[in-house]
């Protein structure tokens, strides 16, 4: 008998979104799509994760074989605390929504929401210049603060923000600086004068829940208008703005961009962004 050493097991890369509730999650069908299409031998999972079990779940799943995951509701700012790096675009951001599971057994959160919100716009609108006006945005929750970030990260040098609670406008002023000016929630339609891109980041217009209610009025014609809001793809608000006569830009592809990078990362091909996947996730 030959002596032989022995070999190390092969792993099949394995990685997930953590969530409570999770069964709404797109993420499953879109990263199934990419391992499928581009044949790799790989697993994404949902993971319903109670907060009280986050941090004893987080420090199992490297030893089953995960090599990362993403992070939905309610798990996106708690997850903070339980990594061992934080990307400063994510501690600025206050989430993350991707995490690393690294060889030296660190958990690194980042947040690529913001990458999303950005590579989204210019795959539709490649004409698109963020510097040459001012951007409104809609609202000051989680999602918000990343398109905050990145919309200030792309080299725009006035941002208008309005919120139903100001507090939180002004809280995201106090983080991000000068380049943001607070507008009152019952001028938001007036915050619209002169702005090139429009950004509704509240939740306002999904499925069962009521329109935005705020006056367009002040849309120019040409504003590149976007909507977070992705189910259903064409909000209310994008109708309008489109009637308008602007660009609109809907929901769906912040979400399938924001997926790249962890999918690269945790299985090793930069994956694609296209029709074919839309309809995939669209099912
Ligand atoms: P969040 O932190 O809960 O923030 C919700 C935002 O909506 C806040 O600004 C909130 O204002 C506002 N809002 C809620 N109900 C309102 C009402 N009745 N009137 C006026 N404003 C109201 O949620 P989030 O994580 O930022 O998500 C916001 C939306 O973006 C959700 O629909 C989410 O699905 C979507 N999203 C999409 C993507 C994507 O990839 N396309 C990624 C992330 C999020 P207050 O502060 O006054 O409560």
């Amino acid at each position: 008998m030959p002596d032989s050493q022995p070999s190390a097991p092969h792993h099949v890369p394995i990685a997930g979104v953590l969530g409570w509730p999770i069964a709404h999650s797109r993420s499953p069908r879109l990263h199934g799509h990419w391992l499928q299409r581009y044949g790799i031998d790989g697993h994404y999972i949902p993971i319903p994760v109670m907060p009280e079990h986050l941090a004893e779940v987080l420090r199992a799943m490297p030893r089953m074989g995960f090599v990362g995951a993403n992070v939905t509701i309610p798990h996106k700012e708690s997850v903070l605390a339980l990594a061992d790096v934080v990307t400063d675009r994510a501690a600025l951001i206050g989430a993350a929504n991707t995490l690393i599971f690294r060889s030296d057994g660190k958990i690194h959160a980042d947040n690529t929401d913001g990458y999303g919100f950005i590579a989204n716009i210019r795959q539709h609108v490649p004409g698109w210049i963020p510097d040459l006006g001012p951007a409104a945005v809609i609202g000051a929750g989680g999602a918000a603060r990343a398109v905050v970030a990145s919309l200030l990260e792309s080299g725009v040098t006035e941002l208008r923000i309005a919120n139903r609670t100001r507090i939180r406008a002004e809280q995201i002023k106090a983080e991000f600086g000068a380049k943001v000016v607070v507008y009152d929630w019952a001028q938001a339609g007036n915050m619209l004068e002169g702005a090139i891109t429009v950004v509704n980041a509240t939740s306002m217009g999904m499925q069962g829940k009521p329109p935005l209610r705020i006056p367009l009025d002040a849309l120019a014609p040409g504003t590149l208008v976007t909507d977070l809001v992705y189910t259903p793809l064409m909000t209310p608000f994008l109708e309008e703005a489109q009637a308008r006569g602007c660009e609109i830009v809907d929901g769906l592809g912040m979400l399938l961009h924001q997926a790249a990078p962890g999918f690269e990362r945790w299985f090793g091909h930069r994956p694609e962004v296209d029709d074919e996947l839309r309809r995939a996730v669209l099912g």
